[in-house]
């Protein structure tokens, strides 16, 4: 074993970055509804209803839109593959040179280039195709129910947040404990994130907290508005 120890974050960023995107778009849009509809001076059962009805269709719709992106992904993947296969099949000299000619452009002399390309294709040849020519690994076969369940959980998780926070406020507070709940509960997702991922805590935090704080101040001024308005 060597003592070299490097830490690595970018393969556990991946998920861990979907997981608090989804937490994310969930606290921002759900507080924002809850604020704008608030401050339109609604009753509170309007402001719950607004609050439920935001989060059903977010989650709905964060599902819709990973499940359609990760399957048209997977198709293009999978049609990618099928065609490699067929070219492997019916012009194999092509494929051992394509593949050669790849190694030559990061920075292989020719010779060792068709050496690596020959010994990795008699090993698997798609697989080596898959992964230097197309860019495929394994990691990325794509799975679109469970993205879809997952954005939609972690969209719903965080679209809690402020519905629970304007549950427990008294009436008069509603606004006040939404947007300060929902600011500090982004400062602490947005600084998680920041830190599991290896990234500057205080930044990550104040990155997101400003975005959360500018959606709430929008529709709190569409709303107050609008409330006086229509
Ligand atoms: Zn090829």
């Amino acid at each position: 074993m060597s003592k070299h120890k490097e830490r690595h974050y970018s393969d556990r960023v991946g998920w861990l970055r979907a997981a608090v995107l989804g937490a994310n778009d969930g606290i921002v849009s759900t507080a924002s509804l809850v604020v704008g509809v608030a401050a339109a001076s609604s009753t509170r059962s309007e402001v719950l209803i607004a609050g439920i009805a935001g989060l059903v269709a977010g989650a709905m719709s964060m599902a819709a839109g990973e499940y359609v992106s990760v399957s048209s992904q997977a198709d293009t993947e999978k049609a990618d593959l099928a065609r490699e296969r067929h070219e492997l099949e019916t012009d194999s000299e092509f494929e051992h040179q394509e593949l050669a000619t790849i190694y030559v452009n990061r920075g292989l002399d020719p010779s060792l280039a068709r050496q690596v390309a020959d010994q990795l294709m008699a090993h698997d040849a798609l697989a080596a195709h898959a992964r230097d020519e197309l860019g495929l690994t394994e990691t990325h076969s794509a799975r679109p129910i469970q993205a879809a369940l997952a954005s939609a959980s972690t969209f719903a998780v965080g679209a809690a947040v402020p519905l629970l926070l304007m549950l427990v406020s008294p009436a008069t507070y509603t606004i006040a404990l939404v947007v300060g709940g929902t600011l500090l509960s982004l400062a602490l997702l947005g600084g998680l994130a920041a830190q599991v991922g290896g990234a500057n805590v205080v930044m990550g935090a104040g990155r997101v907290t400003l975005w959360g704080a500018l959606a709430m101040i929008a529709t709190a001024v569409v709303g107050a508005i609008f409330g006086t308005v229509v």
